[in-house]
């Protein structure tokens, strides 16, 4: 079986960047589940689905041709030949993808589809993160991580991505966003709370290369 480490997070709390240096450094795979329902929005609308619709996003869902990339250093994401790696990123996807990833029939879907790629990941193991890794995808995986950061921080790295700065502009156009999609995504994911032997880690005072540190060191441990 694959050695299997799991990383939950709010968004800004640089689990996604972390991940991948920590699955880089240990020659794993990476998967970023998140990505997941953001490509599954883009494919809903590209397909004309109503993002409220349960039964319809579900199906779609289960027709998407879905093939995420695993290596760390590229992970890219292919939608029925198209490469949505830049698209799903974009302010369109991300204002609506909460939207998405209420529909709980659905999520069995993408959960199925996690676990499978988890299981048969092309490398020794597999580096996965996103919001209900350690509580949902897989409770059972060798080492469950929960990285925190406080609410200003997670701003300030949030407004430093999409409006390339920390002033006072870019923070607030920042707040909107952030603050709106994890109170819409509170609903499904309960990703503050830690539950029994994930562990902790608040990153709001580390650095980069610190916090790389501290998962290495408690994947190593
Ligand atoms: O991690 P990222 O911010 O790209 O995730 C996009 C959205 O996907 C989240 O806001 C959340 O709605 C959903 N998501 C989820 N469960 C996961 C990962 C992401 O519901 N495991």
């Amino acid at each position: 079986a694959p050695f299997v480490v799991v990383i939950d997070g709010p968004s800004g709390s640089g689990k996604s960047s972390v991940s991948r240096a920590v699955a880089d450094r240990l020659g794993l795979a990476y998967l970023d589940t998140g990505a997941m329902y953001r490509a599954l929005t883009w494919w809903c609308l590209d397909q004309g689905v109503d993002l409220e619709d349960t039964d319809a996003v579900t199906a779609a869902a289960e027709s998407m041709p879905l093939r995420m990339g695993t290596d760390p250093t590229d992970p890219r994401v292919d939608v029925g030949g198209t490469d949505v790696t830049a698209a799903i990123r974009e302010t369109g996807i991300s204002s609506v993808v909460s939207a998405v990833a209420r529909h709980l029939p659905t999520r069995a879907v993408l959960i199925a589809a996690q676990r499978e790629c988890i299981e048969r990941c092309s490398r020794p193991g597999i580096v996965a993160e996103g919001r209900d890794l350690t509580t949902v995808v897989a409770p059972d995986a060798d080492v469950r991580l929960l990285i925190t950061a406080s609410e200003d921080a997670r701003l300030a790295r949030r407004a430093r991505e999409l409006h390339g700065g920390d002033g006072e502009d870019a923070i607030a156009a920042t707040r909107d966003q952030v603050v709106r999609r994890d109170r819409d995504d509170s609903a499904v994911a309960s990703f503050l709370e830690p539950t029994d032997g994930v562990r902790l880690l608040d990153t709001s005072e580390l650095d980069f290369e610190t916090t790389i540190a501290a998962v290495l060191e408690l994947v190593e441990r």
